[in-house]
């Protein structure tokens, strides 16, 4: 395939030349390379024998199952348009994706089958597929092993690189998710950002260390853990997409399970594992972390969260053959902002990396002029990846893209070098009195504490200074936290207004999305002012 590639459907059709490589893997089930092309044209086949077109739309609604890929690449091979479900959305959050994206299809699990149930009255055109059916299909739900017995032709279809690819909603953590529109061209590009960061830092850095060679030997195996969602841009457009284009295979996690992570790590000798720190913090923390054979890993890195310093520290110290990394990133720009890793990253552990090469980024101030460097503003970014905006939602769209700039929300500076490092999401920050309050800058204080397990920060309203510094912190069993004593540590590292007025202590874990993100508003909306220290 000399060309490079311009739509998803070339960079399927590249992927055919991995032949008879393991692709798709989950528990004990193994697919190659050539058997899901197999799978991928009869997928299509099917779609297009129920009258699918060309920008038309079909929903996956399913966990992490080898059957995702599947449906991606067959979606977008034939030029119709994946949406993301997400997978954790309780019936009443499905029915708005539903009528939200107006899909022709759906394709689903036996959970979110049982969920569809419940408002399936609403939807009598849809067209539903279920994967992985213990019994008969249901009536009026077509079983999947018919879908992938139909004949192994892909329709033919003319795709432009600016149409959709897919919609994918966003998390919701500032608002109702929004139906975000990825061209082709941003997914692509996404993916050749991503490749070429990989390739391009390690190479310069050989140069900086004074050698002139390329570093030596084949490129290793790729072996990738899916461990988020395939329904967000983190997991799909970045983890599963760099692996196709390398040959490598992905090892789907039905859900997020340390144990079950480092036996994987081991066991398909996995060698990038890049996930919401979160995830990072436990494998490395796990009791069984040090009897776990981790060698192979050559990448563990954080993303959609920031990564706390900490953590940078440890996967140095802990795993020796593993660099750290992080990426910046959101749904809008179909993926990657920027992403450093290696000895760029132990430079400058706070920062998220310079951006990738398809992407502009500036810093501007409340009237929208651009700061110079090192001064903090919200964040504007615009090239080839930014979405081309949000279904159904033209005044969101206007208000986040002015002349392809893409208002990232998220509060930040650029240094002289280029490289962004993030302050806080604008919706966010504690305006307290006349002061602003950054909540990460709180949080990172706070969990520096011994016996803090994990904390958030956030504003509570106040009749006097208008909002207040608040933070709910869960401590584990058998640890104890002291509030006054943890108040006195933060004086030590913040200035006293920023230091929280309100503490909770929870006894539980604070709640996750299904990226692994703490739900900030709900757990905040959870709390009575009463019950706090
Ligand atoms: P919504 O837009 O619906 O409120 P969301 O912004 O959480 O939800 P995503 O597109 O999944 O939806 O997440 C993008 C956001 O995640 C970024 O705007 C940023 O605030 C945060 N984020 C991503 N990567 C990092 C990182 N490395 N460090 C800190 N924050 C990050
Ligand atoms: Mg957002």
């Amino acid at each position: 395939y000399a060309n490079a590639p311009g739509t998803l459907k070339d960079v399927w059709a590249m992927a055919a030349g991995h032949g008879d490589k393991e692709y798709l893997v989950y528990n004990d089930e193994r697919c190659t390379y050539a058997q899901s092309q197999a799978y991928v044209a009869s997928i299509a086949n099917w779609l297009a024998s129920q009258g699918v077109k060309p920008g038309d739309r079909v929903a996956i609604a399913m966990r992490n199952y080898p059957e995702w890929m599947l449906a991606y690449w067959a979606i977008t091979s034939m030029g119709a348009v994946v949406v993301g479900m997400n997978a954790w959305w309780v019936p009443h959050e499905m029915h708005y994706g539903l009528e939200d994206s107006a899909p022709k299809v759906m394709i689903c699990d036996v959970e979110r089958l049982q969920r569809f149930e419940e408002i399936r009255a609403d939807f009598p055109d849809l067209i539903v597929t279920a994967v992985r059916l213990e019994n008969e299909a249901p009536e009026g739900v077509i079983d999947w092993v018919e879908v992938i017995n139909s004949p192994a032709e892909m329709p033919a279809a003319d795709i432009d690189p600016d149409d959709d690819a897919c919609v994918f909603y966003t998390s919701g953590t500032t608002g109702r998710p929004k139906g975000a529109q990825l061209t082709h061209r941003g997914c692509v590009n996404n993916v050749m950002n991503l490749v070429f960061a990989n390739m391009v830092q390690p190479l310069a850095l050989a140069k900086a260390s004074g050698s002139t060679d390329a570093p030596a030997g084949e490129a290793p195996a790729v072996s990738a853990l899916v461990a988020t969602p395939l329904f967000h841009v983190t997991a799909n457009n970045c983890v599963a997409q760099t692996a196709t284009i390398a040959g490598g295979k992905l090892v789907h996690m039905y859900k997020w399970d340390a144990t079950e992570a480092l036996k994987l790590i081991e066991q398909e000798q996995i060698t990038t594992f890049s996930a919401v720190p979160m995830m990072a913090r436990e494998v490395m923390m796990h009791p069984d972390f040090e009897s776990t054979d981790t060698s192979s890993l050559k990448m563990l890195g954080g993303g959609g969260a920031a990564m706390q310093p900490d953590l940078v520290e440890k996967v140095g110290q802990k795993m020796a053959n593993a660099q750290p990394g992080t990426g910046y990133g959101m749904t809008e720009t179909c993926g990657v902002i920027s992403s450093v890793s290696s000895a760029f990253f132990q430079d400058k552990p706070t920062s998220c990396g310079p951006p990738v090469p398809t992407l502009e980024a500036k810093c501007v101030n409340e009237a929208g002029e651009t700061l110079p460097p090192g001064e903090i503003g919200e964040l504007w970014v615009k090239g080839s990846n930014v979405i081309k905006g949000y279904i159904n939602r033209p005044e969101a769209t206007a208000e986040s893209i002015t002349d392809g700039w893409l208002h990232t929300g998220d509060v930040a500076f650029i240094d002289e070098e280029g490289f962004i490092f993030l302050v806080d999401r604008a919706k966010d920050m504690v305006l307290r009195g006349g002061e602003n309050v950054y909540c990460a800058e709180v949080e990172n204080a706070l969990f520096s504490y011994d016996g803090v397990a994990e904390c958030v920060a956030f504003a509570v309203p106040d009749d006097r200074l208008g909002e207040e510094v608040g933070a709910a912190i869960y401590v584990a069993p058998g640890d104890t936290v002291d509030v006054e004593a943890l108040r006195g540590h933060c004086k030590g590292l913040l200035a006293p207004y920023k230091v929280p007025r309100y503490v909770w202590l929870l006894t539980e874990p604070l709640p996750r999305n299904a990226n692994g993100k703490f739900l900030k508003r709900e757990l905040r909306d959870s709390l009575a002012v009463e019950d706090a220290a």
